[in-house]
């Protein structure tokens, strides 16, 4: 389609006077902002790593595996949070529990830090509440390797930031993921209502 000289907008270049053309002017400028910063006493770096970061409460950075109270890993290796995760980047290997309070337990649990977007979704997915991401953000490895968490690294995390108040924001501080809600138990007798049926065309193959 052939543009209309209307659709054009020309733009010509400015002239400058004598003394825009010395650039003078525009130095001057410069200097007065920056001498201005100069004696302005508002900070607006953060001097990072001296200083660390004040971050939100919902900050979402380095994921950490849960203990629980006897100190074991949490995960149920149930899959949910695999399964949820929109940049396959965890990995679960499941193995028959030692315990005799769960059928499974992650034999290997690997994230690959390197791959996640730091989305929240495994989080939310966790019916346990095994796995969060915490306000760790500085990470940092020499090769791809080092930065695949293994269950250990994500339990050591665990043991790093429990303590710290920000940490257990998501567990301790306000309502769960959908998944970790607590189920009013229904009266004796009563049965939970139906799901509602969705219907699709006949014609519809995206399921
Ligand atoms: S934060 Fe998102 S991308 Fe990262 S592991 Fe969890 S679900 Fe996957
Ligand atoms: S959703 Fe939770 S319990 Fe299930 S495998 Fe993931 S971390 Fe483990």
């Amino acid at each position: 389609m052939a543009i209309q000289d209307k659709e054009i907008c020309w733009v010509s270049e400015p002239e400058l006077s004598f003394w825009e053309s010395t650039f003078l002017p525009a130095i001057a400028q410069g200097l007065k902002t920056t001498v201005g910063h100069i004696f302005d006493n508002k900070t607006v770096t953060q001097e990072f790593p001296e200083v660390k970061p004040n971050l939100p409460a919902n900050f979402k950075g380095v994921h950490r595996l849960n203990r629980d109270d006897e100190g074991r890993v949490k995960c149920v290796a149930c899959f949910m949070c695999a399964t949820a995760c929109p940049a396959h980047c965890i990995y679960i290997d499941a193995a028959e529990a030692p315990w005799e309070d769960r059928d499974k337990y992650p034999e290997r649990f690997v994230i690959d830090e390197l791959k996640c977007i730091y989305c929240g979704m495994c989080e939310e997915a966790c019916p346990c509440d095994a796995i969060e991401l915490t306000s760790e953000f500085d990470i940092s490895g020499q090769t791809r390797e080092e930065m695949l968490y293994d269950k250990d690294k994500l339990l050591s995390i665990f043991d790093q930031t429990v303590k710290l108040p920000k940490d257990p924001v998501r567990t301790h501080g306000g309502v769960l993921g959908p998944a970790s809600e607590i189920v009013q138990p229904m009266p004796p007798g009563k049965v939970p209502p139906p799901l509602p049926i969705i219907s699709r065309p006949a014609n519809d193959s995206s399921h």
